[in-house]
């Protein structure tokens, strides 16, 4: 299965496609948590990259489609793969489109998961991530005893340095001007399936679970 997980950020994208991941065995490639570790080991561009992503921008696609290639032709996207959060440009999605090419892959589906942008400020607001096991919180909707630990494996939980209101908000505005066109780009393909994403996990899981089963 070759899969892209697409949506604004704070959609669930990052929880649905670890579910997916462990469902379906492929590996969940995310590349903000690349982007993330590569800030927390302070490489280069990491360094970099974290000063664009704080300010709720984008990295440039050179950079990004460097990255893509070198994971889709390892050994760990060999048997398919989840991507969560790339493409996000169109010139990222045609990019994709001919490095599949030249790999001589199969795009299987691209879920857009929808959702409001008021819902989304709601929801990152709230988001807390475990620094340990990466399983990801919401405050309001998970009643966590300590608001700190995570309740599976005891590590910190900390809250993203994008997940504040003001980033949120030019987050946002970037989605709207970057990512979403890509919507006519996979829908021309044949290839979008929309999920509506303001139900609970479990109901969301079943809608894109539903969409691959039919294709
Ligand atoms: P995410 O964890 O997917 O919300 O990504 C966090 C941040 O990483 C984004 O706001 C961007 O700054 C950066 N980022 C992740 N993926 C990409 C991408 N495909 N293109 C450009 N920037 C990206």
């Amino acid at each position: 299965m070759r899969i892209i997980l697409f949506g604004p950020p704070g959609v669930g994208k990052g929880t649905q496609a670890k579910l997916l991941s462990a469902t379906l065995h492929v590996p969940h490639i995310s590349t903000g948590d690349m982007l993330r570790e590569a800030a927390a080991a302070r490489t280069e561009l990491g360094i970099k990259a974290k000063q664009v992503m704080d300010a709720g921008q984008l990295v440039s696609d050179n950079i990004m489609v460097g990255i893509i290639r070198d994971v889709l032709t390892s050994k760990k996207a060999s048997n398919g793969f989840i991507l969560d959060g790339f493409p996000r440009t169109l010139p990222q999605a045609e990019a994709l489109t001919v490095l599949f090419n030249e790999l001589n892959l199969k795009l299987d589906a691209v879920i857009c998961m929808e959702i409001d942008d008021e819902e989304v400020v709601k929801r990152l607001s709230s988001r807390r991530t475990c620094r340990a096991c990466g399983t990801i919180y919401n405050l309001v909707t998970d009643t966590l005893r300590d608001s700190t630990k995570c309740p599976s494996c005891g590590g910190d939980l900390y809250r993203r340095d994008d997940d504040n209101p003001e980033t949120i908000r030019a987050r946002l505005k970037v989605y709207a001007s970057s990512t979403a066109p890509l919507k006519d780009y996979y829908a021309r393909m044949g290839m979008l399936r929309p999920v509506e994403a303001s139900g609970s996990i479990e109901q969301i899981q079943g809608a894109i679970v539903v969409f691959l089963n039919r294709r």
